[in-house]
C-alpha cells in the first residue's frame, strides 16, 4: 500500500468496511500529502485519495499508492459510487473532527450505510512515532536549540517581551523552520507567573526571571521547548524555586520507561514540589504529547487513565508560578525507548543569569 506503512496500520486496524478521513492533518499522516481539501477513501486494500483541480495533479505525483479520483463540485456523489462500487456497509468517519453539517451531508448522501465514528484510533496511532517522524521532531527541536544557544548571547535587560519573541521567531526561521510549533510565549518579571502569558511591551529588567516557550515545526512535526532565564542578578528565593522545578524535571524523566502509569508521573513531580510547600503553585499537567499538533495524546496528567509506550514523545515541564511575583518553567521533549528515554532536547538547564 504506501511506503511508510502508517496507512497499512490504519487499514489493518479497521472494523468498519472502510474509513474517510477528512482532515488536514490525519490526511497528512497518512498519505504524505498535504492539503488543505480532500478526502482519503481506505478500505483493508485499497485507496482513493478525492481531490479537486487544486490538488489533483499534485496527488498524482505524491502519493502513488493512492487511486486518485477527481472531484467537480462536491464529492457526496463520489463517495457514494465507490461505497456501492466496493460493497461498504460500514464507514467509519472523524468524528472528533467532522462538523454536524458535513456529517448531516454525509448522512443523507450514503443511505443504507451506516456511520461509524474513528473517536480516537488515527489520535492512537500517532501517539507512536515511526522513525521518519522521530527525525523530523529530531529536526524541529535541533532548530529550537540553536535559535535558543544564539538569543542567549543576544538578549538583555530593556528589551521588551515582544522584542525577545520577535527575535526568537526570527531565529527559528533561519535555522530552517517551516513555520512555528505554536505562538512563543515571552513572560518577564511578574508576568512570568502567567504559565501561558502572551508577550507584551513590558521591559525587562534587572531581576527579573524570563520564561521562553517557544518550538519549531519542521515538515509539519514540532517541537516544544520552555527555558526560564534571569537578568542580572537571582535572589536566593529564586535560586531556590528554580532548583525545584529543575529537580521535579529531571527527576520525572528519569522515571519514564514503557508501562508507567501517566498518571503516577505527574504525581511524582507534584510530590518533589510537595516537600518543599510548594505544590500548589503547580497548576498545569507535567506534560504531553506531541507530533503533527503541539498537543497530542496522552497527557501526563492527574486524570489520565495512559500508560507510557515505546515510540511515545512526550513534554516533561513542571512549573512554579507565585502570583503577582515570578514563575518558572523547565520543559524538555523526550522519547520513549525500550527501556526508558531518550532527552532530544539538548539545550543546557543550570540557571542562566544573563
Ligand atoms: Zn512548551
Ligand atoms: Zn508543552
Amino acid at each position: 500500500m504506501d511506503n511508510t506503512g502508517r496507512l497499512h496500520r490504519f487499514a489493518q486496524d479497521l472494523t468498519a468496511d472502510a474509513a474517510i478521513v477528512t482532515s488536514n492533518l490525519n490526511r497528512y499522516y497518512l498519505s504524505g500529502f498535504l492539503g488543505t481539501a480532500g478526502t482519503l477513501f481506505v478500505t483493508k486494500e485499497k485507496v482513493w485519495y478525492l481531490a479537486d483541480g487544486r490538488y489533483f495533479e499534485a496527488v498524482q505525483k505524491k502519493v502513488p499508492f493512492a487511486t486518485p479520483l477527481l472531484v467537480q463540485g462536491g464529492d457526496w456523489g463520489m463517495l457514494a459510487e465507490l461505497c456501492r462500487e466496493q460493497g461498504v456497509q460500514t464507514l467509519a468517519f472523524e468524528d472528533l473532527t467532522m462538523t454536524v453539517s458535513v456529517f448531516r451531508k454525509l448522512e443523507q448522501a450514503l443511505p443504507g450505510v451506516t456511520l461509524v465514528p474513528l473517536d480516537n484510533a488515527l489520535l492512537r496511532q500517532r501517539a507512536l512515532k515511526d522513525d521518519y517522524e522521530l527525525s523530523m521532531i529530531r529536526r524541529a527541536q535541533k532548530i529550537t536549540d540553536e535559535a535558543y544557544g544564539q538569543l542567549i548571547t543576544e538578549i538583555h535587560a530593556g528589551m521588551t517581551e515582544r522584542q525577545v519573541a520577535h527575535r526568537l521567531e526570527e531565529l527559528l526561521f533561519e535555522g530552517g523552520a517551516t513555520s512555528l510549533a505554536f505562538d512563543t510565549i515571552a513572560v518577564g518579571g511578574p508576568h512570568s507567573s502567567l504559565p501561558h502569558g502572551r508577550p507584551s511591551d513590558y521591559v525587562l529588567q534587572d531581576g527579573d526571571f524570563l520564561t521562553l516557550d517557544f518550538g519549531a515545526a519542521y515538515e509539519g512535526y514540532c517541537s516544544d521547548m520552555t527555558r526560564t532565564v534571569a537578568f542580572g542578578h537571582a535572589t536566593d528565593e529564586m535560586r531556590r524555586v528554580y532548583r525545584i522545578v529543575l529537580e521535579a524535571q529531571e527527576q520525572s524523566i528519569a522515571r519514564i520507561a514503557p508501562g508507567v502509569s501517566c498518571k503516577e508521573i505527574d504525581a511524582f513531580a507534584r510530590s518533589v514540589m510537595a516537600k518543599e510547600g510548594l505544590d500548589e503553585f503547580f497548576v498545569h499537567s507535567l506534560g504531553h504529547s506531541f507530533g503533527l499538533e503541539i498537543h497530542e495524546q496522552p497527557g501526563l496528567s492527574r486524570t489520565s487513565e495512559d500508560r507510557l509506550s515505546e515510540g511515545m514523545v512526550m513534554t516533561v515541564e513542571p512549573g512554579i508560578y507565585l502570583p503577582g511575583r515570578f514563575g518558572v518553567r523547565i520543559e524538555d521533549d523526550v522519547f520513549v525507548t525500550k527501556t526508558g528515554c531518550i532527552n532530544l532536547t539538548a539545550s543546557p538547564k543550570e540557571l542562566l543569569v544573563l
